[in-house]
């Protein structure tokens, strides 16, 4: 009797392929096994065994497979049922889950006559041993520090609270040492033979934090990011399936793919961060989340820490459903840094602001210098200026691809569009009017750099963005000559504002609060909240008090007033309230449901009849069709419906309703080039 192999092929079709098992690898295949099959008239993909059966597929014709690429399973049973999960729960298919998930160097494809050429077999699981890891000689154990009495009380209400629950929030506030909390959980969990996964929201972070595990754990440790190669990840996931896989796994949102065959703990640092959750493409999961599914599959348990927890979770951890302990007390009792906000509204009307820096923020940053002491200047945008204008005309060069202005970057002096990385040509005169006059709007990171150099010029400067740190070895040196003191002024985006620690740093200037609070969306305020508490509490040195200068046009803004006071239980009760009245997370689940396509009148038309049908399942539930913010991408016109679902409302109905709807609209001819994808649970 044939036997037959349902596979998941990496591309984003619904639902699994049959193909036929050749007699000569009958009794070889188990799902979790890689096998290369012939896919249309010319393609051959890597798939992933997901069942092998004997029931024969009626309706068409089944190929067999082209070859077998593995005797032992690269998945996990508990693996590929995470994937069906997260497949089911972000409404994706488990081709786009596949592609996320596997390095690429473990999914080859081709040619048909030279699928032989693209697939290198690795040797078993020889190479995963000689997997440096990092380069260390010891085997770890000998530098445990002891806790200090806060930190000893908080790890006893976890293990306790673990007695109970399966989640536990971690709300320590900034510098109050919950890594070594971390370290002992970990080390406890070790002891009983299982794993940890410690999950971090940026690979700037593990490079801190390797150092430090690494003295405790020593070779039991392995990371997992994406600014490894993919060989390097390959060996990583291949070592994970050895007889000896790492016991700890360190990483950004991709390692929760990773196999563990008996994982009892799961960290999520910095929970709060949006980072964890996947933008594009799908699936648009949110590492957090799915971390905590991932560990209910292994009976394990999540320890969920942050200074600034996200809205959800506090709710979540303040009505029963996961535990909450609490750390108030800063390590080595380092005081909280005083906040001072400055009316940059008021100071820009009396011609007082020296660029983007009052006054008060210029005084600060040189005494910090003077007394050799360091210096954080935060400012969410990169590039020179997020924006060029004709000052004779007001013409705003934008992207032909995308609905958005351009960034102007100085150091490759061209314009680049942040949605597409489309380039372009800085023009000499405006296209308009021919005018000469064309002036920088607004500043970016490049910017602010720029004229800290001109205003300091004896200051060693660095900056840390997405487009100073595109080498592992960049954000390595970045980080590593700051906390070594080799620079004075560290300017960055959001990324340092992630849980960076540093020693000597008495001055943060946040350039600008308006572009946080006046985002598009209902956590702006929140994540105000928590990028200005984050990066603020970089400041703080032992012995002496932290200064941020806190620059705002919106100085009333009762988020300045909640930031200043460190009181993050005000603005959650004020979001929580918010939330609850306009129908919002934690309250109702929301689903984004987004339509693509090239003609903006056809588009309009389906987004019409989607939102009409979807109206008619989900009455009141649905909102919109609405232009998104930026409602072109990549040539691509966008409509967006929002869904919103009762927290007690059932989320399977949903979805299948919501596949559904979507069924039929691809089912009607006039809409067959309509591209439709859906954001769970959005972030931001
Ligand atoms: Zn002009
Ligand atoms: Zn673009």
């Amino acid at each position: 009797m044939p036997h037959f192999l349902d596979v998941i092929l990496p591309l984003p079709l619904p639902g699994c392929f049959t193909y036929i098992l050749p007699q000569k690898w009958e009794g070889q295949v188990q799902p979790g096994c890689r096998v290369m099959v012939p896919f249309g008239r010319k393609k051959v993909y890597t798939a992933i065994v997901q069942r092998v059966h004997a029931d024969a597929p009626v309706g068409y014709e089944v190929k067999e497979i082209a070859d077998l690429l593995d005797t032992r399973p690269v998945l996990l049973p508990v693996q590929l049922h995470f994937w069906e999960w997260l497949a089911d729960y972000y409404l994706c298919t488990p081709g786009d889950v596949y592609k996320a998930a596997l390095p690429a160097s473990m999914k080859p494809k081709g040619e048909i006559d030279a699928p032989t050429k693209t697939v290198k077999r690795r040797k078993k699981h020889a190479d995963a041993d000689n997997v440096e890891s990092w380069e260390m000689p010891t085997n770890g154990n000998d530098r445990l520090n002891p806790l200090n009495e806060h930190q000893q009380q908080a790890y006893s209400d976890i293990r306790a609270a673990f007695i109970q629950k399966n989640v536990c929030l971690l709300h320590g506030v900034t510098s109050s040492g919950k890594t070594e909390i971390y370290i002992h959980l970990i080390y406890e969990t070790l002891k009983q033979g299982k794993q940890v996964l410690y999950l971090l929201p940026e690979i700037a972070l593990t490079t801190q934090i390797t150092e430090r595990l690494h003295r405790v754990f020593g070779t039991r440790l392995g990371i997992y990011h994406s600014k490894f190669s993919d060989n390097e990840r390959m060996d990583v996931w291949q070592k994970q399936l050895s007889d000896a896989p790492f016991d700890i796994i360190l990483g950004v949102r991709s390692s929760i793919f990773l196999p563990f065959s008996d994982l009892g703990l799961v960290i999520v640092d910095e929970e709060h961060e949006n980072t964890y959750k996947q933008q594009d493409p799908a699936p648009r999961y949110h590492a957090r989340n799915a971390a905590i599914v991932l560990a209910s599959m292994y009976h394990a348990k999540v320890l969920l820490g942050t200074a600034t927890p996200s809205v959800e979770s506090w709710y979540n951890a303040t009505t029963g459903k996961y535990a909450l302990v609490e750390l108030k007390e800063r390590y080595q009792e380092i005081q909280l840094p005083e906040i001072i906000p400055v009316d940059i509204k008021e100071l820009q009307h009396k011609k007082r602001m020296n660029g983007a820096f009052s006054p008060l923020l210029l005084r600060y940053i040189h005494e910090a210098l003077d007394q050799k002491e360091q210096v954080i200047l935060f400012q969410n945008r990169r590039g020179f200026a997020p924006m060029i204008e004709c000052n004779t005309c007001g013409w705003v060069p934008k992207c032909k691809n995308c609905d958005v202005s351009l960034t102007y970057h100085k150091g490759l002096n061209q314009l680049t569009c942040h949605y597409c990385g489309y380039t372009y040509q800085l023009p000499r005169r405006c296209p308009a009017c021919e005018g000469s006059d064309l002036c920088n709007r607004g500043f970016g990171t490049e910017r602010i750099e720029d004229e800290v150099a001109t205003l300091f010029p004896q200051a060693r400067i660095a900056r840390m963005d997405l487009d100073t740190t595109r080498t592992r070895t960049a954000y390595e040196r970045i980080i590593d000559y700051f906390t070594k003191g080799k620079t004075d002024i560290l300017i960055g985006t959001q990324m340092v504002s992630k849980g960076l620690d540093f020693d000597h740093v008495s001055v943060v200037g946040i350039l600008n609060a308006d572009t946080m609070m006046n985002f598009p969306d209902f956590r702006a305020y929140e994540r105000a909240f928590q990028l200005m508490a984050q990066v603020a509490g970089r400041a703080g040195r032992k012995n002496k008090r932290g200064r941020v200068v806190l620059q705002t046009k919106s100085i009333d803004h009762p988020i300045i007033g909640q930031v200043m006071r460190n009181d993050y239980e005000q603005m959650v009760a004020d979001q929580l309230a918010e939330r609850q009245l306009f129908r919002y997370p934690p309250y109702y689940r929301l689903v984004y449901v987004y339509l693509k396509h090239r003609n903006e009148v056809q588009l309009e038309l389906m987004a019409n009849v989607m939102a009409q049908r979807l109206t008619e399942l989900f009455d009141n539930r649905v909102l919109g069709p609405d232009k998104p913010p930026v409602a072109r991408i990549q040539t691509l016109f966008i409509r967006k419906i929002v869904v919103k679902i009762e927290q007690h409302g059932s989320m399977v109905d949903a979805r299948r309703l919501l596949r559904r709807v979507q069924q039929e609209m691809l089912a009607d001819d006039r809409f067959k080039s309509l591209m439709v994808y859906y954001d769970v649970d959005p972030v931001g």
